[in-house]
């Protein structure tokens, strides 16, 4: 790995990070509640996904976190959630007084599938003690409608005691969101600046959650900066092939969406950037069936999701985006965007990849796509780096 392009990445993402505007939020208070459909044995539910206001990343903190992430901006930077702050969260909404939307009858139960993020990890004790964990997956287990939960943890804090801490106490399906990224290690340190260099790390949390009869589900985000758009979608083809190889369970597809204060947001403020295609996720599911012969497997899309938001931090039903919205998603041109939208939404519900391939080609930006997919960049990646983020870094030094 060439530590110099690291640097440069690492010291660019860190100067991002200091224009984030430090916010205030009320820790008792959820950062947003929201309903959305999806795909959960065989028939389409409504999941709810409730986000917690919580500590925030530690790799973001102490790293400046992932080139593609900005979920710190929902972050109290100055005030730490403490287990009490989180058990009253967490109570606000078994008991429903956590949700904004006063017409909506909320009751957990008749969510089948729950999701509890905390814009960071989960079972990072440094983020989410261990009692608060344990809270949460107790009061849970009293709701006997909600048959999964699902978390998300970066792969180092995946071990026996925090897993154990919270499997004891629920007896449901636990799924942990992992954030893979790619396998390629060159990618993942250097475009996602991920800072997990050693992938077994993966495959032994993968292993771990196997143990304690969890499921694993590989994030994997789509096109990061620094690749063009082919090396992008040869990427995730081989991530994905990689990661049903290390038994994942599902695989999240990530294409990379734009929040402000990102190293990707920043790439797109100079022009070094597009957020991926729509028609490359095409591409790339269809790679996976026919490389794999698997005729169906737990592909998501992520982002793409029917949702009605019942609490947010800045009111509900997205008369404002939140400080957690992207203001930029993966597209391909403004007429064909919302249809190919729907179609992903549909896939999401019926994970039938033929709502995708249905899909006529558009005589607008079709062919952009397939010219787009030739540009080819012979450089190496940290010579891209250097070309593109040195000469900033060199007036650092
Ligand atoms: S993607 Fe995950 S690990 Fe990376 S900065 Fe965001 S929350 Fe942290
Ligand atoms: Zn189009």
């Amino acid at each position: 790995m060439n530590e110099v392009a690291k640097n440069i990445v690492e010291t660019k993402i860190k100067k991002l990070r200091s224009g984030t505007p430090i916010k205030e939020f009320n820790n008792n208070k959820l950062a947003e509640v929201e309903i959305n459909k999806f795909f959960y044995n065989g028939s389409m539910i409504d999941r709810v996904m409730v986000v917690l206001r919580a500590n925030g990343c530690e790799h973001y903190k102490t790293n400046g976190g992932c080139s593609m992430c900005a979920h710190y901006n929902g972050t109290s930077i100055n005030n730490i959630v403490t287990d009490r702050n989180y058990k009253k969260q967490w109570d606000s909404v078994l008991d429903g007084t956590g949700i904004e939307k006063k017409d909506y009858n909320f009751n957990i139960d008749n969510f089948p599938v729950v999701c509890i993020y905390n814009l960071g990890s989960f079972l990072n004790v440094n983020e989410i003690s261990l009692e608060a964990a344990k809270y949460i997956f107790s009061k849970l287990n009293e709701h006997a409608g909600v048959k999964k939960a699902i978390i998300e943890s970066r792969a180092e804090y995946i071990n026996d005691e925090t897993i154990n801490n919270i499997k004891s106490v629920y007896s449901n399906t636990i799924e942990v969101g992992i954030g893979v990224e790619s396998t390629n290690n060159k990618i993942r340190e250097l475009c996602h600046h991920k800072g997990l260099d050693d992938l077994k790390i993966i495959k032994t949390a993968v292993e771990i959650l196997h143990k304690y009869n969890c499921k694993a589900l590989a994030y994997i985000n789509l096109k990061p900066v620094f690749l063009t758009e082919q090396e992008a979608i040869d990427d995730a083809i081989q991530t994905c092939l990689d990661c049903i190889e290390m038994g994942f369970d599902a695989i999240s597809i990530e294409p990379t969406s734009l929040q402000e204060h990102s190293l990707a947001n920043y790439m797109y403020e100079i022009g070094e950037y597009r957020v991926p295609w729509l028609w490359s996720i095409r591409d790339i599911l269809n790679e996976v069936y026919k490389k794999t012969g698997l005729q169906s497997y737990d592909f998501r899309i992520g982002g793409y999701f029917d949702e009605e938001v019942l609490s947010g931090s800045q009111g509900v039903g997205f008369e404002g985006k939140n400080e957690l919205f992207p203001h930029l998603t993966s597209s391909n041109c403004s007429i064909c965007t919302p249809n190919f939208v729907n179609k992903i939404k549909e896939f999401n519900c019926t994970y039938d990849i033929a709502c995708l391939n249905d899909i006529q080609k558009c005589e607008h930006c079709y062919s952009i796509w397939e010219e787009t997919k030739k540009i080819k960049d012979s450089r190496k990646i940290e010579q891209r780096i250097i070309d593109v983020l040195g000469d900033d870094y060199a007036n650092k030094m």
